[in-house]
């Protein structure tokens, strides 16, 4: 059987694929044209972001059973063509959720203790060293806006810092809460009392622009925002605002609503803002799981 891979994927996944009696054609982000002449006579394609799986090319894919996202959003693919033709969709949901913590509490130490603004300082030749004054997080309020798979795992990690935590989300897992020691309240309650607060929702029509100028107005001026979650979540325009005129203190992005960030943008002006390239899933150890899980997967719906 002859399985796709149209995007880089960890060794170890490949192994797992090889391992199962598989052949790999490995081509790296064909374009559709070219997807269209490799899904031919394929049981199995492997994509992550990109490149996108068509409804024209699953109807070029007479033996297609199973696609694989490394990764966790599906918007490049045609769920739809999929299922009309019983065709499995499969993914890796958690394989990067303890990366994308890691990372939003890396961008809560670097706004609190303004370590890029600091670097950049002294790479100026500036020793900033009364400009950088900074805070502490051990004693402060976490706010986990999304208390899912990442926000979980930072809300551990929270409670580890000692910071207390309050989590919003509606559909309130208790047993979990209780295990980082976090308390459920509503999304005004979480925004007035935390220290700092950080998105972990999925983008939808509920989350569009959740955090505007009203919620931001609701924060501390002293209190940091973290988003890694989805650039429109945030309505970019208030956060820039907010920023400019210190109704909160800072902010540490890594997604936001033109990605990659055009680099004359607002944001890149402000010194009280870290920002990452959307790279909240971009470790060794993320990308090895993606990977995996997803072979996995394939061979079990290929020989199971
Ligand atoms: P998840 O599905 O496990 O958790 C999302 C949580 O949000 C759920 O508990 C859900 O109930 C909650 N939620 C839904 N609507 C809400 C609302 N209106 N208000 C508050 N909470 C709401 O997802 P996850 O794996 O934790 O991922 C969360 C998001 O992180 C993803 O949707 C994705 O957009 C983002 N993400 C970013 C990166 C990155 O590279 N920065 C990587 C992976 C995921």
């Amino acid at each position: 059987m002859k399985v796709l891979v149209a995007a880089p994927l960890h060794e170890k996944a490949i192994d797992v694929l090889k391992n199962a009696g598989f052949e790999i054609v490995y081509e790296e982000y064909p374009d559709e044209t070219r997807l269209l002449e490799l899904v031919g006579d394929v049981e199995a394609i492997i994509v992550r972001s990109k490149p996108k799986v068509t409804r024209k090319v699953i109807e070029a894919a007479p033996k297609l059973k199973v696609i694989g996202r490394a990764g966790v959003g599906l918007d490049n693919i045609d769920l739809e063509a999929a299922k009309e033709r019983g065709i499995k969709v499969v993914n890796s949901p958690g394989a990067s959720s303890r990366s994308v913590a890691e990372l939003a509490v890396a961008l809560m130490f670097n706004v609190a203790r303004k370590i890029a603004f600091a670097d950049r300082k002294m790479r100026e030749g500036t020793w900033a060293k009364k400009q950088a004054m900074g805070i502490e997080l051990e004693g402060k309020t976490l706010g986990v806006v999304g208390f899912g798979r990442i926000g979980y795992s930072i809300a551990k990690i929270a409670k580890a810092l000692g910071m207390n935590v309050l989590l919003y989300d509606p559909y309130p897992n208790e047993e979990r809460a209780k295990e980082v020691g976090g308390k459920f309240v509503d999304l005004e309650t979480l925004l007035r009392e935390s220290d700092v607060v950080t998105l972990h929702v999925p983008l939808i029509d509920a989350t569009y622009h959740l955090i505007n100028e009203e919620r931001l107005k609701l924060m501390k001026p002293t209190a940091i925002l973290i988003n890694a979650a989805r650039g429109a979540v945030v309505d970019t325009n208030a956060l820039v605002k907010a920023l400019q005129e210190g109704w909160i203190a800072g902010a540490g992005l890594d997604v936001f609503e033109e990605e990659p960030l055009p680099a004359d943008h607002p944001l890149t002006k402000l010194d009280n803002v870290v920002l990452t390239p959307h790279i909240g899933a971009s470790t060794v150890e993320a990308q090895m799981r993606a990977g995996v899980q997803v072979a996995e997967q394939i061979v079990e719906v290929l020989k199971g």
